[in-house]
């Protein structure tokens, strides 16, 4: 397979911004491709939750690509879902382009995990409301005085994997707060409404750069990656997205909430459309290709050639 390299945060300037940089098309095309791939198993797995229409809804997501009068390409729409990779990729550029700055005044910001033990199919639904009310009520304790670390200040990630091997789910949070003194004061109360937490899994680290980027990644794992072969588990994945509907995965919360603008879906996914000449240049997403091929020439855009690999689709039901 071709190199593919393009940085996050030139995946947003993709985004109605300038766009010079064929790489990023390629890694878009990637995305798309890979997307493509696994989607007709979601969708069977959709069924369940009467979500099927919403999952089909993402093969039509950046189908098109029109040029602009300053020769800028432009996307059709995207699908917003959290099961798109071409989405996923958008927001989380568009996170670390909206909050990576604000986060880095923060000189004694800690990356803070907090967990508790997996839970079966059947209980996450009751344990995202159990653990989403625990984190509410901390960050409310903590404007009382006897906390002593002031109003807790930052930025949370829900996430839930699944894990194959024990056929069970793993929903926990990452935050990035102010101070020290504030991922004390959390990790010291998480562990008192959950004594069954392993205390080791509850960490408190220094958040560099690196850190705060990976927080902004997708929530779940869509691929797992082995040496030659990729496996999706689309039960145990739509199970996951079935149970975060209205949920927020992303949430600024404190003095950070009120310092920014908590809108980024918006902001990262309404472009404005004017200037585009329709009739200019424009290219469709060709399944058999794999590629956008422009409508009156039939020529490819970005001519990626993608290694066919094996995919395994675990068979498992919930
Ligand atoms: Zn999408």
């Amino acid at each position: 397979m071709q190199e593919i390299t393009s940085s996050l945060e030139s995946e947003f300037a993709l985004v109605g911004g300038d766009y010079t940089n064929i790489n990023i098309i390629k890694r878009r095309a990637l995305s798309k491709y890979l997307t493509m791939q696994y989607l007709p198993f979601l969708e069977i797995a959709a069924e369940k939750y009467i979500m099927r229409e919403q999952v089909t809804n993402t093969r039509g997501c950046s189908d098109f690509l029109y040029v602009s009068n300053d020769n800028v390409l432009i996307s059709n729409g995207f699908c917003k879902n959290r099961w798109c990779l071409v989405c996923n990729r958008i927001r989380t550029a568009g996170l670390i382009n909206k909050y990576q700055e604000k986060l880095d005044e923060w000189k004694d910001k800690q990356f803070v995990t907090l967990t508790i033990p997996n839970v079966s199919s059947t209980e996450i639904s009751k344990t995202n409301s159990l653990i989403h009310n625990a984190l509410y009520k901390i960050k409310d304790l903590s404007r009382k005085k006897s906390s002593g670390c002031g109003s807790i200040s930052g930025f949370r990630k829900y996430e839930c994997t699944y894990n194959p091997i024990r056929n069970d789910f793993h929903p926990h949070f990452h935050m990035i707060v102010e101070n020290q003194k504030q991922a004390e004061f959390i990790h010291n109360q998480w562990l008192k409404r959950f004594p069954n937490a392993n205390k080791v899994a509850q960490d408190i680290r220094p958040a560099t750069t690196n850190a705060t980027k990976e927080l902004f990644k997708y929530f779940t794992k869509l691929i797992s990656k082995q040496q030659n072969d990729r496996t999706i588990y689309p039960a145990a994945l739509m199970h996951i997205f079935a149970n975060v509907r209205g949920l927020r995965v992303f949430q600024p919360f404190g003095d950070f909430y009120n310092k920014i603008n908590n809108n980024v879906e918006e902001e990262v996914f309404n472009i404005e459309r004017v200037g585009i000449d329709f009739d200019k240049e424009k290219y469709r997403w060709d399944s058999t290709e794999n590629d956008w091929c422009n409508i009156k020439t039939c020529k490819n855009l970005t001519n990626i050639e993608f290694k066919q690999v094996p995919w395994t689709v675990d068979p498992r039901t919930f």
